[in-house]
Parts: C-alpha cells; sequence; structure tokens
C-alpha cells in the first residue's frame, strides 16, 4: 500500500481520498501546475491527468511505482489545455490515453498553437515575470507571480524534449471503465470550461474528478467555454452530492465549493450584463475593475478581469443570453 508520508515532491503534495484514490495537489511554483488524480481500480492503475511537465508526471510515477511496483495503464485527459496533459509522455506508450473524441481533436488543432506559442514565447515571458517579481513590493502580487514564474519554468525546462502526446482511445458523451475495485464513470461535457471537458466519477466513493469544471480558492478561468453550459455542467454535478469533489486547481474540495463557483459564475454574469446594458464597456473601464468582497481572497485575480471582458463580449455576440 503507499506510504504517503515517505513521498515528498516539490510539485505536488498526495493526499489520500480512500482506499486506492488519491489526489495529488500541485504545490503554489512547482512544475505541476494542475492536479491529477490516481484510483487503483483493482490491479489496474488509472491517473486522470498529467500536469504541465513531464518532471511533475515523473514524480507521480515514482509515487506509483515505489508503492504498487507497477505503472499505470490507463490515463485519462480532461481537456485540452497544455497544464493537463503535458505530462502524457511519461506514461505513454504503455498507458493508453483516453480522451473525449472533441478534446482528441482540440489536442492536435490548438493544443498545438498552445505548444508552438509556448515553444516561441516562454522565455521572454519569463523574463518580464521576473523582472515583475522584482519591481513589486507586495506581497499578494509576488504570491501570485510565484505560481506563474513556477509554470513557465517547467515549460523551459521540459520544452528541448516534450512532445505533445495524443490520446489513442476516445468516447463520445460517456464512458465506464470497470475494473475489479471500482467502476471509473467518464462523462464529458461540451463547452463549459473548454471544448470538451471530462470528469471521472467513483459512484460506490462518491468521489468526483472535476478537472477545470471546478476551481476551489482560485478564480476559474471562463474565457475558452460557455458561462451556461457551465453553470449547467456545474448544477448537474452538484446533483451528485459526492463527498470529495477534486478540482483541477486549488485543494480538495466539497459540494459547498462547487455552489460558491456557481455564485462566483451567476455574480459575473450579472455583472458583465449590467456593463453590456449601461453601455461602459471599454478595455480601459474593465481593466480597472476591482474584484467584489466575496471573492476578494481567491488567488489569480487577473482571472476576474479576463472573465468580465470575455462574458461582456460573450453576451453581445448573437449566442450571448443576453
Ligand atoms: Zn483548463
Amino acid at each position: 500500500m503507499p506510504d504517503i508520508h515517505n513521498f515528498t515532491s516539490k510539485h505536488f503534495t498526495i493526499q489520500k481520498l480512500d482506499d486506492g484514490i488519491y489526489a495529488a495537489i500541485a504545490i503554489d511554483g512547482g512544475h505541476a501546475v494542475c492536479n491529477a488524480g490516481l484510483v487503483d481500480m483493482g490491479g489496474q492503475l488509472l491517473v486522470f491527468d498529467t500536469f504541465v511537465s513531464p518532471q511533475a508526471a515523473q514524480d507521480l510515477k515514482r509515487f506509483i511505482t515505489d508503492h504498487y511496483g507497477q505503472i499505470p495503464i490507463m490515463v485519462v485527459n480532461s481537456h485540452y489545455h497544455n497544464d493537463h496533459i503535458w505530462g502524457n509522455q511519461v506514461f505513454a506508450p504503455e498507458a493508453s490515453v483516453i480522451s473525449s473524441t472533441r478534446t482528441y481533436e482540440l489536442i492536435g488543432t490548438s493544443g498545438m498553437e498552445e505548444f508552438n506559442w509556448y515553444s516561441a514565447n516562454s522565455a521572454q515571458q519569463l523574463e518580464t515575470l521576473r523582472r515583475q517579481y522584482q519591481d513589486t513590493q507586495d506581497e499578494n502580487q509576488r504570491k501570485q507571480l510565484v505560481l506563474i514564474i513556477g509554470e513557465y519554468e517547467g515549460i523551459l525546462q521540459a520544452l528541448p524534449h516534450l512532445s505533445v502526446c495524443l490520446p489513442n482511445i476516445t468516447f463520445d458523451g460517456r464512458l465506464e471503465i470497470r475494473g475489479k475495485l471500482h467502476t471509473a464513470e467518464l462523462s464529458s461535457y461540451s463547452e463549459a470550461h473548454s471544448g470538451s471537458d471530462t470528469v471521472l466519477y467513483l459512484p460506490h466513493k462518491k468521489i468526483v474528478f472535476m478537472s477545470d469544471l471546478l476551481f476551489v480558492g482560485f478564480h476559474p478561468y471562463l474565457a475558452d467555454g460557455d458561462p451556461y453550459m457551465l453553470l449547467k455542467a456545474l448544477r448537474d454535478l452538484s446533483l451528485l452530492n459526492a463527498t470529495f469533489y477534486v478540482p483541477g486547481h486549488g485543494p480538495v474540495g466539497s459540494l459547498e465549493d462547487v455552489k460558491l463557483l456557481i455564485k462566483y459564475i451567476e455574480a459575473c454574469i450579472d455583472t458583465a450584463q449590467g456593463l453590456v446594458q449601461s453601455g461602459q464597456v471599454s478595455q480601459e473601464y474593465i481593466q480597472q475593475m476591482q474584484v467584489p468582497e466575496t471573492f476578494a481572497g481567491l488567488q489569480l485575480p487577473q482571472f476576474y478581469r479576463t472573465n468580465i471582458n470575455f462574458l461582456c463580449k460573450h453576451l453581445s455576440s448573437p449566442q450571448g443570453n443576453l
């Protein structure tokens, strides 16, 4: 059995949720950036998401092989964003990489654009971020910068040997994986956080790995999905009344965290609707907006303005619900 107390990584901590079920929670400033999951299906190991870098994924593989004496044979990619899939190469080709069909397509298109962008811009970005860190004395700002600096350091270290590894098993809508110990239910949601987002639910234990459909302690990133579809997905998933909701970013959460995120999105939609209706929408106006008191403690506050800006555009578009 895994002894999580003897395991250390600078990229993530391991939290046991139940027998054979673990959450790997990213450490601020490390090279994991997103959270991952590990499920012992009953002699067969499944990994949910693989971090932003092979070096963080390598640590997860070390934990797994040290404690189980075997390697995972299944990897699930929740969605195409680089911070969830760039560790794939550490587990493939021994492991099958599973995703929704849409996520597979997006990794090959938008995901490759992302790879090319980071290849071209990461060194420059890191230099700028380090300068910003030196130029500010604001502790809170420094804390946020540490997160992003860690991400770019991890990416730059990985890039020389990084390859975008495509899933080799795809599904549409829903897939059940039946092990001796657990059945893992994969469900994909369209246009919620990204073009397609898969959650993994273990019904007997009432544990759900939400990936980026849930952020805990962080502002969510709304700008690559449809806020109404995300609200619908969150309301559906709240009905599971799960014991643990494992987010894509932040500590392991509960139903209360899902409800708080629903409130956040509703509040952002209200704010954006007000701005659009009053004709006050301008980049300058949005850039000076403050995060409302209720959400002031969340990390990555810059996402708030990104979200409002996106929602204003979304609500003004023909498919917006204004
Ligand atoms: Zn994402």
